[in-house]
């Protein structure tokens, strides 16, 4: 069971854990999130895995600051006139990569964007005092609702996970406002903690609402697509093609792939997930038209390794 720990006495184990490359749950003033170090794919998979998330949506990243958020992303003069007005506080702002930054492509589902939020209190100092960025959903089993106190991420979690830090019930008890600026435009891609007037007060916009008034978490982020089409549970590679390899078997003809790459040799699945992202812009990359995948299992991370797969190599919707 996960140690309990208060938040007075918490931070140097919460941060030892982290850098460790583990999973700890820790307050918000939003609600309680599952936090890893967002720029090791590893720990990243292990939120995954904690939660038994059957998809990899893209995370939020959590920072210490506008320095470190400006390190991480690239704020044109509006998000960065959100940012100054409402962080630290519960306001996510989507916003362009920097490319080659530390961000693993496991939190953005290989999107080139990243949702970013400087959360008060506790969050932030373990990230101040890690000294990097951490990536934290709710920390609750999938399916489940959100926790706002220690003792419901533990009766959720508490038999996965190492640490609940105690912080009380969360003063928000909402989800974060998740904000995007495309095109001198205003997107709310969720309702959250921050009233959306108080956003268009200070934006002097009006925020749109892509889906209507209520908009599912997950549904609008862009699905990450490789520009070659994807062949799953390829048994044989044909000549040209570029092979997605899993395990220590290799697909008949694998020898005349244009190239291989192996999302983990052993059959690791959480190894797996944090080179999923990596390997297929990679193997994109190597220009052949089609990418061959060997199967993967449908068991624990499988199920959203293989549920990505599938959104890759589904037809593209009409842009
Ligand atoms: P959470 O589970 O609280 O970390 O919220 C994550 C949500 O933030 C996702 O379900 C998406 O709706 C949104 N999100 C995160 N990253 C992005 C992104 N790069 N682009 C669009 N939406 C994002
Ligand atoms: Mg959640």
């Amino acid at each position: 069971m996960a140690e309990i720990l208060p938040v007075e006495e918490a931070l140097e184990r919460a941060v030892a854990l982290l850098a460790a490359g583990e999973v700890v749950a820790l307050p918000t003033e939003t609600v309680y999130g599952l936090a890893a170090d967002a720029t090791r794919g590893d720990a990243v998979a292990r939120i995954f895995e904690a939660k038994g998330r059957p998809r990899f949506n893209p995370l939020i990243v959590h920072v210490d600051g506008l320095a470190m958020a400006e390190r991480l992303a690239r704020f044109d003069p509006l998000s960065r006139r959100l940012a100054e007005a409402f962080w630290a506080g519960p306001l996510t702002l989507v916003l362009p990569l920097r490319p080659d930054g530390p961000i693993h492509p496991l939190v953005t589902a290989g999107l080139d964007t990243v949702a970013l939020r400087w959360p008060v209190g506790f969050a932030a100092r373990v990230v101040g005092a890690l000294g990097r960025p951490i990536a934290a959903p709710s920390a609750n089993p999938s399916g489940r609702v959100s926790a706002t106190t220690a003792a419901a991420v533990a009766e959720g979690l508490g038999a996965r996970i190492p640490l609940v830090v105690d912080g009380g019930p969360t003063p928000v008890g909402l989800e974060s406002t998740i904000v995007q600026v495309a095109e001198g435009r205003l997107r709310l891609l969720r309702p959250g903690g921050v009233p959306a007037g108080e956003i268009e007060r200070v934006a002097g916009l009006p925020l749109e609402r892509p889906g209507g008034p209520v908009v599912a978490p997950g549904m609008l982020a862009s699905h990450y697509a490789p520009a070659a089409g994807l062949r799953l549970a390829a048994r044989a590679v044909a000549p040209g093609e570029a092979l997605l390899a899993f395990g220590p078997t290799r697909a008949a003809g694998a020898d005349r792939a244009a190239m291989v790459l192996n999302l983990s040799p052993a059959g690791d699945l959480r190894e797996a997930a944090a080179n999923l992202f990596s390997h297929l812009a990679r193997l994109d990359g190597s220009g052949a038209a089609v990418i061959a995948v060997e199967p993967v299992p449908e068991t624990g991370l499988g199920e959203a390794i293989n549920d990505r797969l599938a959104r890759a190599a589904a037809p593209r919707p009409p842009s």
